[in-house]
């Protein structure tokens, strides 16, 4: 089918270019070459093939751009990762630079997922959560070194216990945990998400109060050949790391029905199922998935791109499920190898744009192409009660405190 719009295209093409020139005369009279001869003959006009890595259209739709300089709301920031690992190469940003955006877009808290544990844990919050109350939250995360370890087990869910006297307010559990921990070293045994040594962690994590925040895996097209089909083709081919496609990786549903067992086995444990529940492609799942578990609520980061393309859909969720939906961004200061990362005015901006506004067609993220897939959002415009709760009030139940309570909006 393609072959021949493709002809029947460059034929009329052809024919609208050369009507000045009398080669149109020519087919007119019905006596121009065939179709199939035509195609062989280089067109003397044609513009060049252009990578797509190169296309970038500039949309001709005159529609409403709405700026939202502030949130209407003070805002939680649920995800971020904003301290560096010890010995990390990355530069970090202190805090007080951190704080002027964070002002300037009313953003009162950011919550720190990747925290570490034991002495960096302890580190960042001093110099974030307690240097500035309120503005910083961390979260502390498995030690993964230990996970096959005899007794390991026990002495996590107590580590757990330990962070948060040391001030951590929840546990993070990165892609880490399904996809990449391995039994034995690198060629070893996939660790499975539901194995039975994390029970007592998970289980401490209820006890202790402390919301667990969760993702082991999305998008799905992560999970497929990286191949023409591929929606997410340009970002796999720039970091095909990030395939899971093949060698023994778990299939994408696979990693989710390990994942909701854990949320069937532990009910009196919070956990928030980062990036929409993992699916953000499929809310219809994400809103099952919900129902299914009261324990569970989910977040928006990095995932506006999903959200965004389907906005009546994902009005309906917001409106369905707005008492478990949490604003977050992953915001990374500069994090430049994922656009739709990098902390900054132009972010928040974005993601407020998008929840607050109705316009139309706009970038997700601020790059010079869409990073996550080759399309543009539409603003879901939020009616304010929802606004509120996914701005912050979520947030501050999961967390079980206040944090914007005295702030005007
Ligand atoms: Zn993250």
């Amino acid at each position: 089918m393609t072959t021949r719009d493709e002809r029947t295209r460059w034929t009329r093409r052809g024919w609208i270019a050369a009507a000045g020139t009398g080669v149109a005369g020519a087919v007119l009279r019905g006596d121009a070459a065939p179709i199939e001869d035509q195609n062989t003959q280089p067109a003397p006009n044609r513009t060049p093939p252009l990578p797509l890595a190169e296309f970038e259209p500039r949309s001709m739709l005159h529609v409403e751009e709405t700026r939202v300089g502030r949130a209407r709301f003070p805002v939680i920031d649920f995800h971020s990762h904003i301290s560096m690992r010890p010995g990390s190469r990355r530069r970090g940003v202190p805090p007080e630079e951190l704080l002027k955006t964070m002002d300037a877009v009313n953003l009162r808290t950011m919550i720190n997922l990747t925290g570490g544990s034991g002495e960096g844990l302890a580190t960042t919050i001093k110099a974030f959560d307690q240097a500035f109350p309120g503005r910083f939250l961390t979260m502390t995360e498995p030690t993964w070194t230990r996970a096959s370890e005899p007794g390991y087990a026990a002495w996590q869910a107590d580590e757990l216990s330990k962070a948060k006297s040391a001030g951590a307010v929840g546990l993070k559990i990165l892609k880490t945990l399904g996809l990449y921990l391995r039994d034995g070293g690198p060629a070893g045994r996939l660790v499975r998400v539901d194995d039975e040594r994390f029970d007592p962690m998970w289980e401490a994590a209820g006890t202790l109060g402390l919301p667990v925040a969760m993702h082991v895996g999305d998008p799905e097209a992560f999970f497929l050949p990286i191949d023409r089909y591929n929606e997410r083709y340009e970002e796999l081919s720039a970091h095909p790391d990030w395939s899971f496609y093949g060698k023994d990786f778990p299939a994408f549903k696979e990693i989710l029905a390990a994942r909701d067992r854990v949320f069937a086995k532990h009910p009196r444990t919070t956990f928030v199922a980062l990036h929409v529940g993992h699916w953000a492609e499929n809310l219809k799942a994400v809103g099952e998935m919900l129902d299914r578990f009261p324990n569970v609520n989910v977040e928006i980061a990095a995932r506006i791109g999903e959200l965004g393309r389907q906005p009546r859909t994902s009005r309906r969720f917001f409106e369905t499920y707005q008492d478990r939906i949490l604003f977050g961004t992953d915001a990374i200061p500069l994090g430049i190898e994922t656009p739709q990362q990098v902390f900054g005015d132009d972010l928040y901006r974005i993601y407020y744009r998008f929840l607050e506004t109705e316009d139309e067609y706009f970038d997700y993220a601020p790059a010079r192409t869409p990073p996550q897939g080759r399309w543009r959002i539409y603003g879901l415009g939020l009616p304010e009660p929802i606004l509120r709760k996914v701005y912050h009030a979520n947030a501050e139940r999961v967390l079980g405190r206040t944090l914007t309570g005295n702030v005007a909006g």
